[in-house]
């Protein structure tokens, strides 16, 4: 058997603790990781399980700020490495965030609708017809809680079009400009959590 350090040991100990491991498989891994730097014994590890990723994680710090914690492959980090430095001639200090955020925004004003021959053709503009049924159903006001506002009237897709929702009356209502424009916030914010 080649050399063990100290670290690389205990994240052996680490290892075999959450994978309840066997002898055997202990001198397994104990070979694998044998001679290996920290960094490699790490790779070995989570190639042998790599159910033990940690999961994602999210935790709300306040100050409208969360903490968001996710496992990628190492070709999706050089990837993001290479777009942060394409962008930080405009932004030197430039983070994950805020190169999350231009990628998020992004991808928002070009949602494009999948066109497959299977799949129905999104239509542009919802028919006269419906609109009268919503806006009936509606009583012409802005059906957020409350609101009833009349001005400014917008009929809006309660489920995306982008993500998939259709015009119909269930998936449609009246909302207020400024109903309208949070509602589409909150709804686009939501997508990005998950
Ligand atoms: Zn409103």
């Amino acid at each position: 058997m080649g050399e063990l350090s100290l670290s690389t040991l205990s994240q052996a100990n680490v290892f075999f603790r959450k994978t309840k491991a066997s002898i055997q498989e202990k001198q397994i891994v104990l070979e694998k990781i044998s001679g290996k730097s920290y960094r490699q014994t790490t790779k070995v590890l989570a190639d042998l399980a790599p159910e033990l990723a940690p999961a994602e994680k999210h935790r709300e710090l306040g100050n409208n700020k969360i903490e968001l914690k996710i496992v990628i492959t190492e070709d999706l980090h050089q990837k993001l490495q290479d777009l942060k430095s394409q962008f930080s001639h405009k932004n030197p200090s430039m983070n994950y965030a805020d190169l999350l955020e231009i990628l998020v925004n992004k991808a928002i004003k070009q949602p494009k609708p999948k066109k497959s021959p299977s799949a129905p053709a999104v239509t542009k503009s919802i028919s006269v017809g419906l609109k009268r049924q919503v806006f009936k159903r509606d009583k012409g006001q802005c059906s957020y809680t409350n609101c009833k506002s009349k001005h400014l009237l917008q009929y809006d897709h309660i489920k995306s079009q982008a993500f998939g929702g259709e015009h119909s009356v269930a998936n449609l209502r009246l909302l207020c400009f400024w109903h309208h424009k949070m509602l589409t916030e909150k709804a686009f914010g939501k997508y990005k959590d998950k």
